[in-house]
């Protein structure tokens, strides 16, 4: 088959830009893709003619060298997998990418997230964002949530052969995973080492694929996952879970989870980093007079203990009662801050009352200047 010039496969000038070419790829992919046009052949490969095409423009080196000697560029180096010679399973997983945001396509797209690296294939991360209250803060939490997520397939045991069918080592790389390829260039010969064209540096191809995962050896499926959370966190923090993420194709390293918190906001109490922060309001007679109050703590209500005379603005540091650190060393504390209440209205006899205090001498405000940090840091000053 005389092959068609890879500008003219996707429709593009000579000129065209690495943008217009992944645009036209993806365009022309989408067109012939197999699961818009099951069972046809010239689709198909019009599919494979136009990832071989992309293969080699979308490759700055690969589209200069075929630029100069056009499709001889890549038919003398004996390594293969060029023009035509990769399979339906070589363009998804290479090029899976392209795919992305089209989730219809049997999910073939969500092949795009895993890496390769090496000849290591990891699965892609999965994020699941999950909402503390402010004890489950406190006190760490074992959180059990549902997530949809790549898992070996079942049928194959994740190799993605069929059934009593066994891999066959790679024949392009006999199962290293890597070719060397020594190329004439005008500056002598150069030898340089890649990932194996044919399987992706796995070793290995499948000769009868597994019905249940197309031969991808990972299914998608719900599962429950148990998250331990330990005490401390805050909003916005990741939790990774090494190893819970998505398994990768045929056998590959699983990818991570990462557990974004939530922290839902507490009613009464706010939070300054491991302090939490609470505004108490006394009434007149409660500040005057010492009174004994109730207050919300994480672990529910307590009493403390108010002397006669409190002062608003004053705060009261109730020592490790507030959160943990994260890391696990020490713990904040608790700091209500004092208010007091003036009403905004009184009745007759309370207007007496009032009256009658601003007869007293007692009333007169006398602030007790050590109780001023200020005043105090001023006179240390000039001493
Ligand atoms: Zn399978
Ligand atoms: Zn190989």
């Amino acid at each position: 088959m005389a092959k068609r010039d890879y500008y003219e496969v996707l429709e593009v000038p000579k000129n065209a830009t690495q943008e217009e070419i992944k645009k036209s790829y993806r365009k022309q992919a989408l067109r012939f893709h197999p699961d818009k046009n099951p069972g046809d052949k010239s689709a198909e490969d019009k599919f494979k003619e136009a990832a071989a095409a992309y293969e080699v423009l979308s490759d700055a080196q690969k589209r200069q060298k075929y630029d100069q000697f056009g499709h001889a560029a890549f038919e003398n180096g004996g390594a293969g997998g060029f023009g035509g010679g990769m399979t339906m399973e070589d363009i998804f997983s290479q090029f899976g990418d392209i795919f992305g945001g089209f989730g219809g396509f049997g999910g073939f797209g969500g092949f795009g997230g895993s890496s390769r690296g090496g000849g290591v294939t990891k699965g892609s991360n999965l994020r699941v964002k999950v909402s503390l209250n402010l004890k489950e803060v406190a006190n760490g939490v074992e959180k059990k949530i549902k997530v949809k997520k790549y898992n070996p397939c079942s049928a194959c045991d994740g190799s993605g052969a069929k059934e009593g069918t066994a891999k066959d080592t790679c024949s392009t790389c006999r199962g290293s995973g890597q070719v060397t390829r020594v190329t004439n260039t005008f500056l002598g010969q150069m030898q340089t080492a890649s990932v194996c064209p044919t399987c992706h540096g796995e070793g290995t191809t499948i000769s009868q694929k597994c019905e249940s995962c197309y031969g991808e050896g990972i299914v998608k499926s719900d599962e429950v996952i148990k998250i331990n959370i330990p005490a401390g966190v805050a909003e916005g923090m990741q939790v990774k879970m090494s190893g819970k993420g998505n398994a990768a194709r045929r056998g590959g390293m699983n990818g991570d989870l990462l557990v974004i918190i939530h922290e839902e906001s507490h009613p009464e109490l706010s939070r300054d980093g491991s302090d939490l922060v609470y505004n108490l309001y006394l009434s007149i007679p409660q500040a005057a007079l010492g009174s004994t109050v109730e207050i919300p703590t994480v672990e529910g209500k307590a009493k403390i203990k108010i002397e006669s005379g409190t002062q608003p603005g004053k705060i009261l540091r109730l020592r490790g009662k507030g959160l943990p650190e994260v890391n696990g060393y020490g713990r904040g504390d608790l700091l209500v801050q004092i208010n007091v209440w003036i009403p905004k209205s009184l009745d007759k006899e309370e207007r007496k009352m009032f009256e009658k205090m601003e007869q007293s001498d007692t009333f007169i405000p006398q602030p007790d200047k050590s109780e001023h940090g200020f005043f105090n840091r001023m006179k240390n000053f000039f001493e």
